[in-house]
């Protein structure tokens, strides 16, 4: 089988030198012919534009900035749309949006080429190790098949069959907006300690050494209370929580520091208080969003 990858940056060249590494045959393509630099020394071969890479793979890896390029080397002129034979798979690893993967898949389906969506995480250190987390949606079958092939870049115990077409994306997307806010508001906590007078790193320990740090929410308050909706399981109280955010946005008001995050969340408690909740465990947030969105985050059985 002869894979084909095309976006050779500081994600995508990675991942295609562990997959020619792995022993497979592979052909790259970039805008930048330089980037594929270290993939011919391996002994890759160069497609000039994605047609011709498409006309010679039977596996087709794209991971390219975003939705507007991956429509370009899908449908664009000398794209792989006119070189690719039926039969073939297409696998996205950009971070793309669900909308469009699924009209791709579409669009696709008309050539019998089926899309698959495979965004990552982990960053270029994960790239670079081969241990990154592989978030696919596409069909269970194309993805049982294709699994080694993730598993030469993935962790394999983190390459994960997320649902249908777009599902990946989702999964992704909802990864992003923890992980990029939670940045936020470490910016925002760690200016409001260091301001009111502790030293940065006994307060970065501090913070690692908690249950934030720990991944408490992830870990443990989500598996073990969201999940199975025991809210009355209670660790920590609601009311004990925004108490606590209060206390944060007085210290913030002392040291004149902007703590907008801290004032939503107070919010937030504040309407999971009126909703009843008080008394529950922290984790009760959820059920003012879900009342809110009309969603239930439960196990399925
Ligand atoms: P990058 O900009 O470093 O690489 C993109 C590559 O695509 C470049 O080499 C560029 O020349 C090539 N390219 C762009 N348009 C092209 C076209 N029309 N035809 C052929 N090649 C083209 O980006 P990256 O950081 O490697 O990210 C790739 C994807 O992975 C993005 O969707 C990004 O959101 C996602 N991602 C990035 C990281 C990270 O830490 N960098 C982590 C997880 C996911």
């Amino acid at each position: 089988m002869k894979i084909g990858f095309i976006g050779l940056g500081n994600m995508g060249r990675h991942m295609a030198r562990h997959i020619i590494q792995a022993g497979y045959e592979v052909i790259v393509h970039d805008l930048d012919e330089l980037a594929a630099e270290e993939h011919l020394e391996l002994g890759a071969e160069w497609a000039k534009n994605p047609a011709e890479l498409a006309a010679q793979s039977q596996l087709i890896f794209t991971s390219l900035p975003g939705p507007k390029e991956v429509e370009t080397v899908a449908f664009g002129e000398k794209g792989l749309a006119e070189g690719i034979k039926p039969d073939t798979t297409y696998v996205d690893l950009s971070t793309n949006s669900p909308a469009l993967s699924k009209k791709l898949h579409q669009d696709f389906e008309r050539l019998s080429v089926e899309m698959l969506d495979a965004p990552v995480s982990g960053g270029t250190t994960g790239a670079k190790d081969g241990t990154l987390a592989v978030l696919v949606g596409g069909t269970p079958e194309k993805f049982e098949l294709i699994k080694e092939v993730l598993a030469t870049f993935g962790d394999p115990s983190r390459v994960l069959h997320l649902g249908s077409i777009g599902s990946g994306n989702i999964a992704k997307l909802s990864h992003n907006l923890v992980s990029i806010t939670s940045g936020m508001v470490l910016a925002e906590a760690m200016s409001l300690g260091v301001k009111a007078g502790v030293n940065p790193a006994a307060l970065l320990e501090a913070i690692q050494g908690g249950a934030f740090g720990r991944g408490g929410a992830v870990h443990f308050a989500v598996p073990n209370i969201v999940l199975p909706g025991k809210f009355d399981d209670v660790q920590f109280a609601l009311e004990l929580a925004r108490k606590d955010l209060r206390l944060a946005l007085d210290l913030a008001r002392d040291v004149n520091v902007p703590a907008r995050f801290c004032a939503a969340a107070e919010q937030e408690a504040t309407e999971g208080i009126n909703d009843g909740y008080g008394k529950l465990d922290q984790t009760a947030a959820f059920l003012v969003q879900e009342r809110r969105t009309g969603v239930e985050v439960r196990r399925s059985e």
